[in-house]
């Protein structure tokens, strides 16, 4: 059975794209074969050329650097959103980043700098995001952004990222809660490990990447393309009334202990 969602004449704003291997692409690429009007925000300058190449083919696409926890370039970002759309029907927060020493030794050793950098820049900003984008949702608009497993367990490595993720779904419920009586969705899709500049830079991710591949229900780790598509569902109006969800798309990683 195929389903096709029509998003012409819909809007979205898509958050974390660093290039073609980004979730955040996935998922934008779902949204643009639905016909939806997207815009992207990028973090440095040096990620322009690579989101204008990306979005070349693309007609009504623009892209805009925002550093997601600078208050100036946010409310840059959402005052274009306004001008470029007028409303907003589609959120997608994909971004994340913790230090690299926050990631090579114990947990216990987590200093408050590398703390408050990885819970502001991987959960506070979709709350900050949303806040932002609220005066241009209406009810139906729906945001998503992408947390991981290692909030629920201990995932060697992934230390005080963990913690960032719990408090990314904690984030998403309360958020969902606020926006709840204009029926305003807001989710969060936990994916399995994927190849992207992001998990590189998590020490022992090939590792994890492999024992994945192998453990998974499925026999296989779940690919972006699976990403985007359980975003466009949770996006468009094949998702509404779900809110405050925290999503898998992991090939049934998550449901195992180890396979016999
Ligand atoms: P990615 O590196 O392609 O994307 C991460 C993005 O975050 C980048 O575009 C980066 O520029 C952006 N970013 C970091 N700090 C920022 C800031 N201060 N302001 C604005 N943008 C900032 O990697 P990805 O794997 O596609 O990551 C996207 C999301 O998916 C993240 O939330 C990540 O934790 C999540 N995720 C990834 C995996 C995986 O295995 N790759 C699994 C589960 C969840």
């Amino acid at each position: 059975m195929s389903v096709s969602v029509d998003l012409s004449g819909k809007t979205a704003l898509v958050m974390g794209v660093a290039n073609s291997r980004s979730l955040g692409w996935a998922i934008a690429e779902q949204l643009l074969k639905a016909g939806a009007k997207v815009g992207f925000s990028y973090q440095g300058e040096r990620l322009r050329g690579e989101l204008e190449k990306l979005t070349a083919g693309y007609e009504g696409t623009w892209i805009q650097q925002a550093d997601a926890t600078n208050e100036e370039e946010m409310t840059a970002l959402f005052a274009r959103v306004g001008q470029e759309f007028g409303q907003l029907d589609m959120l997608v927060h994909s971004i994340a980043f913790a230090p690299r020493t926050a990631m090579e030794g114990r947990f216990l050793d987590t200093t408050p700098e590398d703390w408050n950098t990885a819970l502001t820049v991987s959960a506070y900003t979709l709350v900050s995001a949303a806040r932002h984008a609220e005066p241009l949702l209406s009810p139906g608009s729906s945001i998503i952004s992408l947390t991981y497993h290692a909030s629920q367990q201990v995932v060697p490595k992934y230390n005080v990222m963990g913690v960032a993720k719990a408090a990314l779904e904690a984030a998403t419920r309360y958020l969902a809660a606020d926006f709840g009586e204009r029926e305003i969705r807001v989710n969060t899709i936990s994916a399995g490990p994927m190849r992207t500049i992001a998990a590189r830079s998590i020490p022992g991710f090939g590792g994890l990447y492999d024992k994945g591949a192998r453990n998974a229900a499925f026999g296989r780790n779940a690919t972006p393309e699976e990403v985007g598509k359980l975003a466009l569902f949770l996006l468009s109006d094949l998702g509404t009334g779900v809110t405050g969800q925290t999503m898998y798309v992991d090939a049934g990683l998550s449901i195992m202990t180890v396979k016999e």
